[in-house]
């Protein structure tokens, strides 16, 4: 997959100042399996993986997948999003439905697949990711780790042609966070391309193929995950691994 920004930048009004989240963000990245965005907290990376998400919209700037540009009309957008599979923080389930209700949904109601084949799919995919025996459960019967795990396997269920993960891990304890950090890297044989906004920083050196590193609303670095991590070229990047890998 080939990801290519120029220029995009993104402004928000807080608090009746100006706040700019991404100042100019270019870079082009060809990654075989997982793009790796990590960089300290609020450098931008949830609005980056926002607007790559077809969420939110650029102010300036322009966004390429695999050469086409990121529609901007809303009719193109909602195809566009059909197409991707996004796992944020907070697992956003449904409360009131069962595990294997809010994993057939977006099957059903985004995609127009029959109930009976959108269960059978749903249940298919949930046995895959070890989820069989809390089909039947609500998200409150679940822990954090399953409930993270049935919104992946929410995401993955209409065979989207990307993955976007923001932080999937940053609300789970230790455990929790090995049995999802696990199952990111069975991902990998599915051979979805991923980019993967994470704190975990042994886990994207173990698992990216290739690292950007922002900071202060720009992309400072877009290399190679290995030669970033024993290398990096930006005296950010190298302050900010020293930080994070002092411990
Ligand atoms: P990161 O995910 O790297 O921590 P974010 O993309 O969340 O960074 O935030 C980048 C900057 O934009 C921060 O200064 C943040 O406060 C600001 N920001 C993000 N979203 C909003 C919003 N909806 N309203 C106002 N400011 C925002
Ligand atoms: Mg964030």
């Amino acid at each position: 997959m080939k990801l290519e920004l120029h220029g995009v930048t993104k402004n928000f009004l807080s608090a009746g100042t100006l706040q700019r989240a991404l100042d100019g963000v270019t870079f082009a990245s060809d990654f075989p399996h997982v793009l790796s965005l990590i960089g300290p907290s609020g450098g931008g990376k949830s609005t980056l993986l926002r607007i790559l998400a077809g969420l939110s919209a650029p102010d300036a700037g322009e966004v390429r997948i695999d050469g086409a540009l990121l529609p901007t009309a809303e009719r193109y957008l909602r195809e566009y999003r059909s197409r991707l599979g996004v796992v944020f923080q907070a697992y956003n389930l449904f409360p009131h439905m069962t595990a294997l209700a809010n994993v057939m949904l977006p099957l059903v109601e985004v995609h127009g697949v029959e109930e009976a084949e959108a269960r059978e799919r749903a249940l298919q995919i949930m046995e895959r990711l070890g989820l069989a025996d809390h089909a039947g459960k609500h998200p409150l019967q679940l822990s954090g780790g399953q409930s993270q795990r049935v919104a992946i396997a929410r995401a993955l269920a209409p065979k989207p042609r990307l993955l976007l993960f923001d932080e999937p891990t940053s609300a789970l304890d230790p455990e929790m966070t090995a049995e999802v950090l696990t199952l990111i890297d069975e991902l990998r044989e599915s051979h979805t391309p991923m980019i993967l906004v994470t704190h975990e920083i042994g886990f994207a050196r173990k698992i990216a193929d290739r690292v950007a590193f922002l900071a202060e609303g720009r992309v400072l670095e877009e290399r190679e995950a290995g030669e970033f991590f024993t290398d990096p070229r930006s005296e950010e990047a190298r302050r900010f691994l020293t930080k994070v890998l002092a411990y």
